[in-house]
């Protein structure tokens, strides 16, 4: 079987074809970050009129690089939140043409459930539950996944996600947009021992995240004059890592029994933060298990593959499903203060 993934909830348009053989046939992702550069950060706006430009010729030529037409397909999966609502909206409503017009199922999927999944279609031999950290520009969250559609959520953050956090501070070292990688690169350079930085509500009670004052100690690094630049990347990195780890190692004593300790979203892409989640896991004598750096940013192939767990599961949704700009993979979620989902 056959899905063809859409995603637009941020600013990527995307389109991918996925198979129940977890192959992926073909897909294109464009990206925005021109457009959004000068301005440091997405513009909703911009970014819906860009999916809108974009998206129906990319998924033409999506079906064009695997030499398919829509009627080979077996399902038509969009992202219909979290997200920037225009930008779904264009996803949502061009999977919702395509279905029709090709009389296919559409399924609605949960972009964070997509992230979450995403290890499965990288990797046959994961098998539900496993912890999943999803660290992102708009998301950090650690996950209980013991199904499709079936989430705990041990921790999320109550101001900025890691991604956000990464970009500001790399913006402040004047690294330009999106600063992740450029951070990272520099921290390679620096001594993570030189700033003194917070570890925000590391060891309380409250098992989330917080990473607006640490965002702000590197701008008072900064502006102090007194460290390298280099050395606040360090160490900004070593204390978002020490942040992860703290709270990971919470929610693996709560856990219970689990598969593997893995790590999805685009702060993935981090080789430190990879090494030491990878640390972590040996020590809890569990697989460390990180998607391709591909699939960890936003892409339309985890889109179809979520969308191919739940066709399996003989599931899809009706035509007039809603967008849903904010939808938490965990019913609990809503309840938590300033959760940024
Ligand atoms: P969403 O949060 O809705 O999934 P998004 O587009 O912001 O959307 P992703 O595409 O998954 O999220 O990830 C982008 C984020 O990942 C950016 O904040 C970027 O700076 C960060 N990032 C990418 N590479 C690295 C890296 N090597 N180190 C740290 N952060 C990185
Ligand atoms: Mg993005
Ligand atoms: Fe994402």
């Amino acid at each position: 079987r056959i899905v063809l993934g859409i995603e637009s909830s941020c600013d990527e348009t995307a389109a991918a074809l996925v198979t129940d053989e977890r192959v992926i046939l073909a897909q294109r992702i464009a990206s925005q970050d021109e457009a959004h550069r000068p301005y440091g950060g997405v513009v909703p706006e911009i970014a819906a009129r860009a999916h809108a430009e974009r998206l129906t010729p990319l998924i033409e030529a999506t079906l064009g690089d695997a030499g398919m037409t829509l009627d080979q397909v077996d399902a038509i999966a969009a992202t219909a939140g979290p997200g920037l609502i225009g930008g779904v909206m264009v996803g949502l409503v061009t999977a919702k043409a395509l279905a029709m017009a090709s009389d296919k199922p559409l399924i609605a999927v949960n972009h964070l459930e997509g992230h979450a999944l995403s290890p499965r279609l990288a990797d046959a031999a994961l098998e539900y539950p496993y912890l999943l950290l999803l660290v992102s520009g708009g998301h950090c969250q650690i996950l209980l996944v013991e199904g499709v559609g079936s989430f705990r959520r041990f921790a999320t953050t109550i101001d900025d996600a890691l991604g956000e956090a990464f970009d500001k501070s790399a913006k402040v070292l004047g690294l330009g947009y999106p600063g992740g990688p450029a951070l990272e690169q520099l921290a390679l350079q620096g001594d993570a021992k030189k700033v003194p930085l917070p570890r925000p509500l590391k060891g309380s009670a409250e098992p989330h995240f917080s990473f607006a004052g640490l965002k702000s100690a590197v701008l008072r690094a900064k502006q102090s004059g007194e460290y390298s630049d280099a050395d606040i990347a360090a160490s900004f990195q070593q204390a978002a890592i020490d942040c992860l780890v703290d709270r990971l190692r919470g929610a693996l004593a709560k856990a219970g029994k689990v598969n593997a300790l893995v790590v999805a979203g685009g702060v993935a892409a981090n080789k430190a933060i990879r090494g030491a989640l990878e640390e972590l896991a040996a020590g809890h004598d569990l697989p460390f298990i990180a998607p391709p750096l591909g699939l960890c940013t936003d892409n339309a192939a985890m889109i179809a593959w979520a969308g191919m767990e739940r066709l399996e599961r003989g599931q899809s949704d009706p035509l007039d499903v809603a967008a849903r700009p904010r939808w938490p993979l965990d019913p609990e979620a809503q309840a938590v203060r300033g959760a940024g989902v």
